[in-house]
């Protein structure tokens, strides 16, 4: 597969106003763009560092994975994305290779990337995405 560089980390945070400023006035990184992903009940904050980004995932409901993985885990880092190219080849590959997948076909993200999930039981315990732009 064709992987280009770790697009970003997400982690989750229980709060995005209070998280923001340790990025901001601590790493003196900027927040460029706040987005709702209604479909993943999280709101997400960006920041960029080189190619990579900092994405804080902020739950929006308690039903949101983010939530569960706060009330088991506490905040922290929440998955690894990389960029690829040809996603569906990707996710093709690692599935004959034995990986099990979480999204079989890739989905909408936020910030116009097609998206999708491969399961921690699979990755030694590392959420991993794959993502390409839209
Ligand atoms: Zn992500």
């Amino acid at each position: 597969m064709n992987l280009s560089h770790i697009e970003h980390l997400g982690i989750a945070v229980r709060n995005l106003q209070e998280a923001i400023p340790y990025y901001e006035n601590v790493l003196g990184l900027k927040c460029y763009n706040i987005e709702e992903v209604a479909d993943q009940k999280v709101r997400t904050a960006f920041f960029k560092l080189g190619d990579t980004k900092i994405e804080l995932l902020e739950p929006t409901s308690e039903e949101s994975t983010i939530a569960k993985f706060i009330e088991n885990r506490g905040e922290g880092v929440h998955h690894i994305a990389f960029a690829v190219r040809g996603i569906e080849q990707a996710l093709a590959e690692a599935e004959e290779k034995g990986v099990r997948l979480i999204d079989k076909t890739p989905r909408a993200g936020a910030e116009g990337m097609t998206i999708a999930f491969l399961h921690p039981k699979s990755t030694q315990g590392v959420l991993t995405e794959f993502c390409e732009k839209r």
